[in-house]
């Protein structure tokens, strides 16, 4: 009798698409994962229910691939399931692994966000302020909807994660690392980020322009300035969060003279990726006076939506306090 592939999962929660898209990107590469795995459960492109996964054993899935942060009480269930079921999980994706850029609604809560969404956007037309809700009743039926958390979760704080595959999406060669270790069953250990536990500034082409000593009297968005392709974007006032990012991605948007907005995460060393730019910019401040400090940060567009862009719910701060909400 022919040995079993494992079986394998895909699961999406609160994410864009993207991190789906990654799989598919695989192109050929997705027929050698094919070849070698069983794919037992993929929402997005195989008509599985969740009867079906429910019917398996636990543990007889060898490894979920789990993207999206968990903000619905349905994400909460089904990642939930896919623990019980699945040897190993893998967050995949800078949403499962820190929130991503759904956990910048943990600027917000689920009434403010669902004021904005249904009530006060320009476009809305919506005088009764009819919103979403659990339950509905339809012709003597009830109709049901997921519940809406107020606050966004990485997948580590609603289960417990094997590995990290980190990025927005994670680039197609950590993919076809990460599924061929697991296949050959040479994993880091557990708990591990799945891409090199360095800085993007030590990969980046760009360091060796850095100046002795970094100092910028001025900061400035990427398109107020014509940028210099070949020079490090701090050095040139653009902020570029690569001395609070972990490596691995390729340096994709530096090669298209963009900054790096931080989705790698920070390194094994960083408790805090957004404290950790902030201590990085504040040390290359070129005044001492507290108003040119001022008038320096605040120059930076929304600094906690951009130091904290894709870590947010798993970083210090989580989330703002409700009672601060309006
Ligand atoms: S700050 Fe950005 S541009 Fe400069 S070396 Fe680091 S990653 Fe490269
Ligand atoms: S450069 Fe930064 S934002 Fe861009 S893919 Fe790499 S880690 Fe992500």
């Amino acid at each position: 009798m022919s040995k079993q592939k494992p079986k394998v999962a895909f699961y999406w929660c609160a994410s864009c698409g993207g991190c789906e898209e990654a799989v598919v990107d695989l192109a050929e590469d997705i027929l050698k994962v094919v070849e070698a795995v069983d794919i037992v459960f993929w929402p997005v492109a195989l008509d599985f229910k969740k009867s079906d996964v429910e019917a398996m054993e636990d543990g007889s899935i060898a490894v979920s691939f789990i993207n999206g942060a968990v903000r619905l009480s349905e994400q909460e269930e089904m990642v939930k399931l896919l623990r019980q079921k699945s040897q190993l999980v893998v967050a995949f994706g800078s949403c499962s692994h820190l929130g991503g850029i759904p956990g910048l609604g943990n600027f917000w809560n689920k009434e403010s966000i669902f004021r904005r969404a249904y009530e006060t956007t320009p476009s809305t037309d919506n005088p009764d302020k009819t919103v979403p809700l659990e339950q509905t009743e339809v012709d003597g039926k009830v109709l049901t909807l997921p519940k809406f958390y107020d606050t966004v979760y990485a997948l580590h704080q609603v289960i417990d994660v094997d590995y990290y595959l980190p990025g927005c999406a994670p680039p197609k060669d950590l993919i076809m690392n990460a599924v061929g270790a697991i296949l050959e069953g040479k994993l880091p250990p557990r708990g591990s980020v799945l891409s090199p536990n360095k800085s993007l500034c030590d990969d980046c082409d760009r360091n060796d322009s850095k100046p002795e000593k970094l100092s910028i009297t001025e900061i400035k968005r990427p398109w107020e300035v014509i940028i210099d392709a070949e020079k490090c974007f701090l050095a040139q006032g653009i902020i570029c969060m690569g001395p609070a990012t972990r490596t691995g991605c390729g340096e994709r948007c530096i090669e298209a003279n963009m900054p790096c907005r931080g989705c790698f995460g920070p390194t094994d060393q960083v408790f805090d990726q957004g404290a950790k730019f902030l201590s990085a910019i504040a040390s290359i401040l070129d005044t001492d006076d507290e108003k040119e400090i001022e008038k320096l940060v605040d120059s930076i567009d929304d600094p906690a939506g951009t130091f904290y862009r894709f870590s947010l719910p798993a970083s210090i701060l989580r989330r703002k306090r409700m009672e601060t909400i309006q």
